[in-house]
């Protein structure tokens, strides 16, 4: 027996749901890449995303994944040999990284913690030792989507800059991007990275990078320059080298339309929704946290993402549930990744999400929980509940 029909629903950090909004834009005919329209629709993107990113630097978008977007940073500013910084506070930076060491980079990580986030004092002190200034980059993620850490990086950019230390910040935002305040300008950070699938609630396949001057000055003599990610190689006159070759046009209108329903709701009240959804969330887990079975991931309550929430489980399987919540209800939530593979589940509430959506997930993980006689303390959904009926204004 299931209660599951129709559209099974992603509670999955990526690729989230899309507005249906999103999905008929690209139900058309592709646009003759050297027209009018198609210059006009890059040009009202690029503008949009540098918007986005709070930054009055230059956009560049790539047919490609975080993962794409990652190796775009690295080599428009690297060179072989050169020494980057990783600061680690789960997954995700530590990939970037790989790419990093893969692609000929000297990487240092500075070791970090699954259950906290990036400690701007640490990465002070170890720029500090650094006299000869053989770091050239330090990368970090806003949200790291496997522990749930949100990392502040106004903070971090503020240690960076009291060390006078000249290697560039470069910050990812796939799990943060038009959820969470981002000001990649005012925050001293000098390249800035995303994605399409997550919070921007467009298809997965189109990479974001924003670079200010001082990346655009490091980028005349990185020595890891390849034609498709090159910056310089994108400033040609041409439209179509904006993309390296034809445009991905469909996954544009899916763009422009969601990024036109970002500004239709306003980013501040984007953010304040992710707000309000990823706490309504944050009570839930605590009351069946109540059970000793269930927990948070992020020890410290200002260090946890209000895009996606890394839920702990001892001595039960989280697969189990996650098992469950799909077969049987039609939610799929995020597997444990990493150092948590097994032992946590996630809970996505990025992008597309509202109060249904999340009240219900929330409703279907306590059916799971009750179902497979997981112990957890009552009354998670119904705190929730009260969350938002006492935090959403009359
Ligand atoms: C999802 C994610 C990535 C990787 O993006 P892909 O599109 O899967 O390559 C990178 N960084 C963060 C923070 C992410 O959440």
């Amino acid at each position: 027996m299931t209660v599951r029909a129709g559209r099974e629903f992603l509670a999955i950090p990526g690729p989230t749901t899309m507005p249906d909004e999103v999905l008929q834009a690209m139900h058309r005919p592709a646009l003759d890449i050297y027209s009018t329209q198609m210059v006009e629709l890059t040009e009202s993107l690029l503008e949009d995303l540098s918007k986005l990113f709070a930054t009055k630097g230059k956009s560049y978008i790539y047919i490609a994944n975080g993962h794409g977007a990652w190796e775009a940073t690295l080599s428009n500013v690297l060179s072989r040999g050169d020494k980057m910084l990783v600061l680690e506070s789960g997954r995700f930076a530590i990939g970037w990284g790989q790419a990093a060491k893969a692609m000929g980079a000297e990487v240092e990580v500075l070791k970090g913690d699954w259950r906290r986030a990036i400690r701007a004092a640490e990465v002070e002190a170890r720029l500090k030792q650094d006299k000869d200034h053989s770091i050239k980059a330090i990368v970090a993620v806003q949200v790291d989507t496997a522990s749930g850490a949100y990392n502040d990086i106004e903070a971090i950019g503020k240690a960076i800059k009291a060390t006078g230390h000249p290697a560039l910040f470069m910050v990812d935002t796939v799990a943060s991007l038009g959820c969470m305040p981002f000001e990649m300008d005012n925050w001293g950070v000098d390249v800035a990275m995303s994605g399409s699938q997550k919070g921007l609630m467009t298809p997965p396949g189109l990479g974001f990078v924003a670079a200010n001057e001082r990346a655009q000055a490091v980028h005349k003599k990185a020595g890891l320059r390849t034609p498709y990610w090159d910056w310089t190689e994108r400033e040609g006159t041409e439209h179509y080298r904006k993309y390296a070759g034809t445009a991905p046009v469909h996954l544009l209108f899916a763009l422009r339309k969601a990024i036109d329903m970002l500004k239709e709701e306003g980013l501040e009240n984007a953010h304040l929704r992710h707000r309000l959804l990823g706490e309504a969330v944050r009570r839930a887990v605590a009351v069946w946290s109540e059970g000793q079975v269930l927990g948070f991931n992020i020890a410290e309550a200002n260090e946890r993402s209000n895009t996606v929430t890394t839920v702990t489980m001892k001595g039960h399987d989280p697969l189990a549930l996650q098992r469950y919540c799909k077969e049987k209800c039609g939610v799929v939530l995020g597997t444990g990744i990493g150092d948590l593979s097994g032992q946590a589940f996630r809970i996505a509430h990025m992008g597309h999400v509202n109060a249904p959506m999340i009240l219900g997930t929330l409703g279907v993980v306590e059916v799971g929980l009750n179902a497979l006689g997981i112990p957890h303390g009552k009354g998670g959904t119904e705190a929730a509940i009260e969350y938002l009926g006492e935090n959403v204004g009359a």
